[in-house]
């Protein structure tokens, strides 16, 4: 296709080619210029493009039916799909409601809880504490809930405020504490906002078990995890993960919860849940609190493309493929892989102060002073620009704002699942040939390694 004016708009007038096909961990613009999807899109396509076996099973469901809405029909597709999250997933977190994104599935866990809190006879209960920073989706409902300044602010007064606390920033504390003390730290102002809200009027506290875009791939230490559940259940309070970027797979287990062994009461998911096949996202609740739902009356919400059979066979195809390519296990050991090369990356560049991040949810961030850990220069757009020079390489990448979204640039390097030892190695050497050239433009020290 010309370069002519497009009818489409989406957040910026930045150019982009157009896309050809897309295969594995590869996709090529129509110009045959091949890029390395080193960040799965937006972390989604987990199990990497065109697989055929997930093409041949949305085939197979659009030659039998590719709508039946959800009053009017039961699909196999959305009960087997359902069925199998159910043996995936943690504790009696067993019943799964079916929407077509991240935001639509954090809208939808807060409002579970919400009616759950009536059917108990607490309809006092509303508030939903969160994190800042967090990301959590950009419709109204999940927009109050997110911590990230610059997509929030413009659209405050239209939003219900809802309590925020700090997410550990364990990288930038400089304090004489432990890990685990640190963590511990970080829990208690959950409590601590808890009390000054007033516990019965609180529903629930809704976190991402590890940052993602917002806080690029933070993990809490050890110790917070546990005791934000324990703090949860000291005041009746129900705990939402959002996973909808941790989940199916991303960081070495099914869920990020299954790190720490917590079973949340409510988890949201998306982004791999079909990998970028089709759109799907699901709510998975515990069954009690589906259970008193249903005898309440029913669940007061729902979309129209909810439970799509053929969104769902393509889910149910990327979880079988999952399965059959231990594609968990091959997150989890490309991870350590990866983390080790993207850490040898700091002896080269002074200007990374630090990587993090579990399985294939990696990130580094760019400092101008790794001891006190200062951003680079907010006019750099340093977040932006490096992922320029990788993308002019060939390689895709992602990035954002750290620090509340306003500065401080990380930058996300999450690969699909199916990456092999060999293409972590294409992505570190155009990696390096792109923070070399980000360095130079910049003129930041670069040691000889
Ligand atoms: N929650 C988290 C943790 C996310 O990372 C995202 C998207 O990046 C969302 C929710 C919103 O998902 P979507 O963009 O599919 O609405």
């Amino acid at each position: 296709m010309t370069d002519e004016k497009s009818n489409l708009f989406y957040q910026s007038r930045q150019p982009r080619p157009f896309l050809d096909r897309a295969e594995g961990i590869y996709m090529f613009d129509e110009t045959g210029k091949r890029y390395i999807d080193g960040s799965s899109g937006a972390m989604v396509s987990n199990i990497g493009h065109s697989n055929p076996n997930v093409l041949a099973a949305m085939k197979a469901q659009m030659d039998k039916s590719t709508f039946g809405y959800r009053l009017h029909f039961r699909t196999e597709s959305s009960e087997k799909l359902a069925q199998k999250v159910a043996t995936l997933m943690p504790g009696d977190l067993d019943r799964v409601f079916f929407v077509s994104g991240g935001s639509e599935a954090v809208e939808s866990a807060v409002k579970l809880a919400r009616q759950f809190a009536i059917t108990q006879g607490e309809p006092e209960r509303w508030k939903v504490i969160s994190r800042f920073p967090s990301y959590h989706g950009c419709t109204f409902g999940a927009l109050a809930l997110t911590g990230y300044d610059p997509l929030v602010h413009p659209f405050a007064p239209m939003l219900r405020d809802m309590p925020k606390i700090a997410a550990p920033t364990c990288y930038l504390d400089k304090d004489n504490l432990t890990d685990e003390q640190r963590g511990l730290k970080y829990a208690e102002l959950l409590r601590d906002e808890i009390i000054a809200q007033g516990p019965e009027s609180v529903l629930a506290f809704l976190m991402e078990p590890i940052g993602g875009a917002s806080t690029g791939a933070l993990v809490a230490p050890d110790s917070y995890y546990a005791r934000i559940q324990e703090i949860c259940d000291e005041f009746g309070i129900l705990l939402i993960y959002d996973e909808v970027m941790t989940g199916v797979g991303r960081t070495g287990k099914f869920i990020a919860a299954d790190h720490w062994g917590i079973v949340p009461d409510i988890v949201a998911m998306s982004k791999g849940f079909a990998a970028g096949y089709a759109p799907l996202g699901a709510v998975v609740a515990r069954e009690s609190i589906v259970e008193a739902l249903l005898d309440a009356g029913g669940f007061l919400h729902g979309f129209t493309y909810a439970g799509n059979p053929l969104a769902c066979s393509a889910g149910l195809a990327v979880m079988e493929e999952m399965e059959r390519l231990d594609l968990i296990s091959n997150c989890a050991a490309m991870g350590e892989i990866l983390k080790v090369k993207l850490t040898a990356l700091m002896d080269r560049y002074p200007f990374i102060g630090d990587v993090r991040g579990k399985g294939l949810l990696l990130a580094f961030e760019l400092v101008s002073d790794r001891d006190t850990m200062t951003p680079l220069p907010k006019a750099y757009n340093a977040y932006l620009e490096l992922v320029e020079r990788a993308y002019e390489r060939g390689l895709i990448i992602y990035s954002r704002r750290t620090r509340g979204g306003v500065e401080g640039d990380h930058i996300l390097v999450c690969p699909p699942l199916i990456v092999t030892e060999e293409q972590i190695d294409e992505i570190m050497a155009i990696l390096i040939d792109s923070l070399d050239a980000f360095a130079e433009q910049f003129d930041l020290q670069v040691k000889a390694s």
